[in-house]
């Protein structure tokens, strides 16, 4: 027997937490009856509904994706841009991304439609490394990076210490580029981190998400996690 939030998260359909507030709003029917009792525990036997709709589980599927530019992290939008699914035609389980990159960050993003391995990665004890490469504005001083080294304080608290490391300069330009490693994902974290120094990001690309890399792929390309790669970021 598992209980009732998990194995809605576990079909696919939503995050554990939507799943707990669709059971809260009652919108989930176990055996034909509305369930709003977030312990309720069901077996393979129950027949689950949500919204009317019976629940099916699908397989997990798992792929590593290369957002271009100008497109939302999301499964739909309600200005009719292009979101990350779009790139997905064949795929018919329901996927959505890992997180988000903001609209004009590329870079790697995780799509699955497992939503217990999707909290899991989100949460903020599962610390993942991410780097990012931006082009910044300016030429930033050696003691601007090492604030975001130690951390720095946003308005919505500190950031955790990063790694920084100078790629290259354009003193003509007046930019440079530069890595920068997290392992938070505060909204917008690295554009407001590089702003906070004074130096405002021109351009985004997260190259890394763990030990997983773009390598090999363009953008607006994809391909399927191994098992293993799977396990290991589990
Ligand atoms: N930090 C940002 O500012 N934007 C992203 O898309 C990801 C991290």
């Amino acid at each position: 027997m598992e209980r009732l939030q998990k194995v809605i998260a576990h079909s696919g359909l939503t995050s554990r937490r939507k799943a707990e507030e669709m059971i809260i709003e009652g919108k989930v029917k176990v055996n034909g009856k509305i369930v709003k009792e977030l312990g309720t525990k069901v077996g393979p036997n129950d027949k689950i509904e949500v919204n009317e709709v019976p629940l099916t589980k699908e397989v997990p599927v798992y792929f590593l994706f290369y957002k271009p530019r100008g497109v939302i992290s999301a499964v739909t939008d309600d200005k009719n841009r292009k979101v990350v699914t779009d790139f997905f035609p064949e795929v018919t389980e329901r996927i959505y991304p890992v997180g988000r990159l903001d609209y004009d960050t590329s870079g790697l993003l995780l799509l699955t439609n497992d939503g217990e391995f999707a909290n899991a990665l989100m949460h903020p004890k599962h610390e993942v490394d991410k780097v990012y490469v931006a082009k910044v504005k300016g030429l930033p001083l050696r003691e601007n990076l090492r604030k975001l080294e130690r951390g720095i304080t946003l308005e919505d608290g500190k950031t955790a210490p990063a790694k920084t490391k100078v790629l290259s300069i354009d003193k003509k330009k007046q930019s440079a580029i530069v890595e920068i490693t997290i392992h938070e994902g505060k909204n917008r974290q690295v554009r407001r981190m590089f702003d906070a120094i004074g130096h405002p990001v021109l351009k985004l690309k997260r190259e890394k998400y763990g030990f997983l890399t773009l390598h090999g792929l363009s953008a607006g390309e994809s391909r399927e996690l191994t098992p293993h790669e799977v396990k290991q970021l589990r």
